[in-house]
């Protein structure tokens, strides 16, 4: 079956050329998008997800390009024109076409793109045995709770992770403290055994795996502390992970090379990773 994209109120192949020249996504990155986790045909916490979504067009004065409903209905008829049960759904809002100018023109009309691909979640043997992570300088803008399509600073430091055989990296910021992943959130547990992670503002993304998450290790009674943390405090905690859509709750296993703890992962780490998975099954 050849992949079908929703483009501007049409649906067509993947590989028609069906973005304008001048769209303003193209041209300036002037928009934003989500990545849904779709399991057994459920899309999972999209309320969450439509929640951030508005919140981050509402920060670039962009309009919904469509009502939740609409949004929904496009996403399920996406997947079913691709034949997709679990998947991973991009859906990208941009501000619309015009000349190029970088002042906005009134009464553009917003670009929606939704494209889906099969899903490639952690293998049981990453989630059992973690992933090692190296730590970059952070030197992305100011706005990285706006999830922007504009990611040339993720990608450089993604490309660099993988040239030293890690596929995520952690940033840190001026301070030395860990702002987040090129595309997860980042958490440690420190000597005192709290679950600590850099608290949300400006400096990250609100993942919503990371709400997802912190409610169930609160849930859990696990101590949850949320404060910036530095780089040497995460080669020196007792266990750390990470979240997103993509990779759930991934264990971090070792950072720059140095094993965290015993190289192995955690006792604490397990019970939200656990909890997650039973959450993004009942989801389904
Ligand atoms: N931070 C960044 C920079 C990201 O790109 C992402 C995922 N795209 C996340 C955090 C995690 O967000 P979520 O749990 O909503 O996938």
């Amino acid at each position: 079956m050849s992949r079908v994209a929703y483009v501007d109120r049409r649906y067509v192949s993947i590989a028609a050329p069906a973005v304008r020249v001048e769209d303003r996504g193209l041209q300036f990155a002037d928009g934003v998008y989500e990545v849904i986790k779709c399991v057994s045909g459920r899309p999972c916490d999209l309320e969450r997800h439509l929640n951030r979504l508005e919140r981050s067009l509402t920060a670039l004065a962009i309009p919904m390009p469509a009502s939740r409903a609409a949004l929904k209905t496009i996403i399920r008829s996406t997947l079913h024109r691709n034949g997709l049960h679990d998947a991973l759904i991009y859906l990208q809002v941009d501000r619309g076409v015009a000349p190029r100018n970088h002042v906005v023109p009134a009464r553009l009309r917003p670009t929606l793109i939704v494209t889906v691909r099969r899903s490639s979640l952690p293998r049981a043997t990453e989630l059992s045995h973690g992933i090692g992570i190296i730590t970059l300088p952070d030197d992305r803008w100011k706005r990285c709770d706006i999830k922007s399509v504009s990611l040339l600073p993720n990608v450089l430091a993604r490309q660099q992770g993988a040239a030293a055989g890690c596929r995520e990296i952690w940033l840190y910021d001026a301070d030395g403290c860990v702002t987040e992943g090129a595309g997860s959130n980042a958490y440690i547990v420190d000597t005192d055994g709290n679950l600590v992670t850099r608290p949300l503002g400006q400096a990250i993304l609100g993942g919503v795996t990371r709400e997802v998450v912190l409610e169930l290790a609160r849930d859990e009674g696990i101590a949850v502390v949320e404060r910036p943390f530095s780089v040497a405090e995460a080669h020196n905690a007792r266990e750390a992970f990470l979240t997103s859509t993509s990779s759930l709750v991934l264990p971090v296993t070792a950072i720059d090379g140095r094993g965290v703890a015993n190289g192995m992962p955690g006792s604490i780490t397990s019970r939200p990773l656990q909890r997650y998975l039973d959450h993004m099954m009942k989801a389904a």
